[in-house]
């Protein structure tokens, strides 16, 4: 778990100073003083006030590489890893490469486990995320969240990429929660921030993107799971889209490819 450094919190002008970061207390003064801040001064925070290892989880989107430059550029102590699930776009690999290149940094790759993965693909076969919520689910949980699990072993700061205004569930979210399950600070310097500012500060440092970016694509994950989104539809809207138009749209019905066709009804 994050500890502060012993003094600095009177740095900052507080009063008292506290033990650790689990408390209320603490979290809610983090919070209040990161909405007040700059993303690269909320890194800056975090450098100068919290002790232990610091994971950053990128899967090289638009929001990942912007605080990936940040990171860089604010000089934090800190590891880069990423999930390879396996299923990423050749775009994403070559972004991952063209960073590591621009920043002089090494992202750690975390994979599936083998035989987790072998008997995944046995049970539900290559695409079995199509059919079904649960084998999707059972999917994520063996390209993903047991990877991730390890990616944060022994860290105690969690750094993301989220933005509240990404998706409804991401409204309530806070620049720093407790996960005490891992027994982390899991902290969102960019949470306040809107796509343009991103894109913005992308743009302006020349910080390298994903070329998906150009062609619809606002929210990346894995290839077979995630479409280019039209016009006015919301950010993460082709992130598992089936799921989404099957709910929408009667009649439909998912290929093993992943292609929608539409099901004739029986006479
Ligand atoms: S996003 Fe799709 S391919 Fe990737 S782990 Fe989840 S279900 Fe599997």
């Amino acid at each position: 778990m994050a500890d502060l450094i012993e003094g600095r919190w009177q740095d900052e002008g507080i009063s008292s100073p506290m033990e650790d970061m689990t408390s209320d207390s603490s979290r809610k003064y983090l919070n209040e003083t990161f909405a007040r801040l700059h993303p690269r001064d909320r890194l800056a925070f975090l450098a100068r006030n919290v002790s232990g290892p610091v994971v950053f989880t990128t899967s090289f989107g638009l929001e990942d590489q912007a605080l990936t430059h940040l990171i860089a550029d604010a000089g934090i102590d800190c590891r880069f890893a990423t999930l390879d699930t396996g299923r990423l776009f050749a775009e994403t690999h070559a972004v991952w490469a063209e960073t590591e290149q621009r920043y002089g940094i090494r992202v750690e790759a975390f994979h599936p486990r083998s035989g987790a993965l072998d008997a995944l693909v046995h049970q539900q076969g290559i695409n079995g995320f199509y059919h079904s919520t649960e084998a999707r689910h059972a999917c994520c949980a063996v390209r993903k969240v047991e990877p991730l699990g390890r990616a944060l072993n022994g860290a105690a700061v969690w750094l993301t990429g989220l933005r509240a205004d990404q998706s409804g569930n991401r409204q309530g979210f806070e620049f720093v929660s407790l996960d005490a399950g891992r027994d982390l600070l899991k902290v969102n310097p960019l949470l306040d921030w809107s796509r343009d500012q991103v894109a913005e500060l992308v743009r302006d440092a020349e910080v390298p993107y994903n070329a998906l970016h150009d062609k619809g694509f606002l929210s990346i994950g894995c290839a077979p799971c995630t479409r280019a989104v039209a016009p006015g539809e919301p950010e993460r809207a082709g992130r598992w889209w089936w799921e989404q138009d099957q709910t929408r749209e009667c009649g439909l019905h998912v290929t093993p490819d992943g292609r929608l066709v539409r099901v004739e009804k029986a006479a």
